[in-house]
């Protein structure tokens, strides 16, 4: 059994001797496009018609809510997975998770046939775990919150000798996740913005990687401003903790920023936006009403920076993906039903 105890981060999270925190750079995405494409779908990129009407704009949405998973995410497992040192193999996968990390690890290891551990803290989404556990992952309830469920994992795997699979300290995650922004290029190289979400910013650093490297487009990310840490990360040069953690929308509930994917940002982010609680409710809202999509709160983050910037769009070509579909059926009826 590997035997591994964690070293020293520059940020405050747990990493392991494996945690290579060196940025991936394009050629990377490229690599990672031969496991994705094995195993995953390409994702349509689809004008939308009441948002481009909006917008007076063509808005194109990139429908990663149709992969497996319903959300982005399970690029980067699949491509991490395929990479695993030998040694993990009958240990298998551990990782901690609200949600969509933890069904991207889950599908990653059927796929290779390695065991998956998720933690998950005691009040996680049914749905969600159902999912993870129908896709054959051990799930274990522990802690009050993320943070207290990511202590257990950590441990665990310091313990049991697992591969601990961090949410954005991977450079095979977000190489893996950065395979969307190639069929955004491959499709529609002309576009002028990206607006995409940024949570722990595997995502953002993919597009960066991909859509920002390689066409003219400026690419904007956002976050909530009742969890602002990324922001504050990228704006400051600061990998702090930050106190407010408050969003209701789980898939952008940072508190930590992390190192990895705040160095890609620091050097290849356009812009990055804070928006409210309200306007993401709103977006989950439009969305629904005007497209019959559910999209999580996180995904709506992107529409709402679009809605503070609309008076720059006019004329332009936009994309934003549909980082996730996997919204709790109360957190949408509350949202329908106007809650504040
Ligand atoms: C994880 C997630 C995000 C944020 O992505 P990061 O790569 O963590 O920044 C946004 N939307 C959804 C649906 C997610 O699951």
């Amino acid at each position: 059994m590997s035997e591994y105890s964690p070293v020293p981060s520059p940020d405050a999270t747990t990493v392991f001797p494996y945690h290579d925190l060196t940025p991936p750079a394009t050629a990377d995405v490229y690599e990672a496009r031969r496991v994705v494409d094995d195993h995953l779908p390409r994702t349509p990129l689809v004008r939308n018609e009441s948002l481009s009407a909006e917008f007076d704009a063509d808005v194109y949405l990139k429908r990663e809510d149709t992969l497996p998973t319903g959300a982005f995410k399970v690029r980067g497992g699949v491509t991490l997975a395929s990479r695993l040192d030998d040694e993990f193999r009958e240990s298998g996968l551990i990782a901690a998770s609200t949600g969509n990390h933890g069904q991207s690890v889950a599908y990653a290891g059927r796929a290779f046939d390695v065991p998956v551990t998720i933690v998950v803290p005691e009040a996680a989404n049914a749905a969600k775990v159902a999912a993870m556990e129908r896709l054959g992952a051990d799930v274990q309830f522990r802690g009050a919150d993320f943070d207290e469920a990511r202590e257990h994992a950590e441990d665990l795997a310091a313990q049991a000798g697992y591969r601990y699979v961090h949410s954005a300290n991977e450079p095979s995650l977000v190489a893996g996740v950065g395979t969307a922004g190639l069929e955004i290029v491959e499709t529609l190289p002309d576009l002028d913005y990206l607006f995409c979400p940024v949570g722990g910013g595997s995502s953002a650093a993919g597009y960066c990687l991909t859509v920002g490297a390689l066409t003219d487009a400026t690419v904007i990310g956002a976050q909530s401003e009742a969890a602002p840490a990324m922001r504050r990360a990228w704006a400051d040069d600061t990998l702090e903790p930050h106190d407010r953690m408050e969003t209701f929308a789980e898939g952008v509930a940072t508190r930590v920023p992390f190192a990895l994917t705040t160095t890609v940002l620091r050097e290849r982010l356009d812009e990055f936006r804070l928006v409210s609680e309200a306007a993401l409710r709103r977006g989950v809202r439009d969305l629904f009403v005007n497209e019959g999509l559910p999209i999580e709160g996180a995904c709506a983050t992107s529409l709402a920076a679009m809605r503070q910037r609309a008076d720059e769009l006019a004329g332009s070509t936009i994309v934003f993906p549909i980082s996730g579909r996997n919204i709790e059926p109360e957190k949408l009826t509350d949202i329908l039903d106007g809650a504040p």
